[in-house]
């Protein structure tokens, strides 16, 4: 009998758990181009589930580039819309765009659609461009280009928008705003290296949020523990290719609309702002780590830097909250332990 003493109270501390135990479910399925994840708690994790799948769809349709019935094709293909013809969202979203490509000094760009499209990086077509074409669809870029006036938005030189640098960051902040009305006790979600953590988990440990191994080798090099903040990654490795040993990636530099070559493999931004946080993830990446700490001590900006060298640079805010896992191939700086 004794022998069965200890499984059969731990089945019913287990039984008992459950039962108090929030409802926890987790969703999985493709939206705006990438794969979302999702964990929910609470009485309503189920709508949960449902509701952000709802909210992306709609926010897909009117924020996608190739979606021709959207508010950013149609801004692009007839270069002037009003914004009574938009979604508030959308009148929203790229005043905000404007407003951090200006603070970024241009290192987040939205108007680099015409680059975007002509390197193709991730799609069928990539290609390393010719030197004309280059320089031609670099002088149909920047967001100079893009106009507000009180009645509408104005594209000039054919020049395109494209939010792909801030619309997940955006969206995050949409279904934080979602899950918030729900009676939830604590979720997680992911669009691609968008992460949002709420609340509280089940058994009271913080969020954990891994951040990628630039090398592919191991899932992650290390964990944040966050909490009420989105946690977005920008890196080389997310969609590039490789020619002759040179790695072509999808963060473009604005300056010469090439590939960014700042020594960095990706950049974290902490922030409870998760259109803040995406769009100067995509910044600091082209700024490179030396300009990029500047940026964050003077912007309080939080973030994580990994160098090309593998070596791991934080803010200070970060210090406490960031374990280094892979220790072999990953230094924290000096001063950063
Ligand atoms: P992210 O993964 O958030 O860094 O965004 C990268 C995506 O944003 C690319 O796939 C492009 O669509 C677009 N993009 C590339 N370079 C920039 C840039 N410097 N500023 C803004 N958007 C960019
Ligand atoms: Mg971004």
């Amino acid at each position: 009998m004794r022998k069965w003493g200890f499984p059969a109270a731990l089945l019913l501390c287990l039984l008992v758990s459950c039962q108090t135990e929030s409802a926890v479910t987790e969703a999985s399925f493709t939206a705006m181009d990438t794969v979302v994840t999702g964990r929910f708690y609470g009485a309503e994790a189920e709508e949960a589930s449902a509701a952000i799948e709802q909210e992306l769809e709609e926010l897909e349709g009117i924020w996608s580039k190739t979606i021709p019935e959207s508010d950013v094709a149609r801004l692009n293909a007839e270069q002037e819309l009003p914004k009574d013809d938009m979604d508030d969202r959308t009148v929203a979203l790229l005043e905000r765009a404007l407003t951090l490509s200006g603070e970024s000094g241009g290192c987040f760009d939205p108007v680099l659609g015409r680059l975007v499209s002509l390197w193709g990086i991730g799609t069928e077509d990539e290609q390393i461009p010719g030197q004309e074409e280059l320089q031609q669809a670099l002088a149909q870029s920047g967001a100079g280009k893009l106009q507000e006036t009180e009645e509408d938005f104005r594209l000039q030189d054919g020049a395109q928008v494209d939010l792909g640098g801030i619309a997940k960051g955006a969206a995050t902040d949409a279904l934080r705003q979602v899950l918030d009305g729900m009676e939830l006790d604590g979720y997680q979600f992911s669009l691609g290296g968008n992460v949002y953590v709420g609340g509280k988990k089940p058994d009271g440990t913080p969020w954990r949020i891994g951040i990628n191994d630039p090398e592919g080798e191991s899932a992650y090099i290390g964990y944040l523990e966050a909490a009420d903040c989105a946690v977005v990654t920008s890196g080389d490795y997310e969609r590039y290719f490789i020619l002759d040993g040179v790695r072509y990636h999808h963060i473009l530099d604005p300056a010469d609309g090439n590939p960014a070559r700042s020594g960095l493999r990706s950049v974290t931004v902490v922030s409870a702002d998760g259109t803040l946080a995406d769009a100067m993830s995509t910044a600091l990446f082209v700024m490179g780590a030396e300009r990029g700490l500047e940026y964050c001590a003077q912007h309080g900006l939080e973030a994580l830097f990994i160098t090309e060298e593998n070596e791991v640079l934080l803010t200070g805010g970060l210090r406490e909250s960031f374990t280094l896992t892979e220790t072999e191939r990953f230094q924290l700086s000096e001063g950063m332990e």
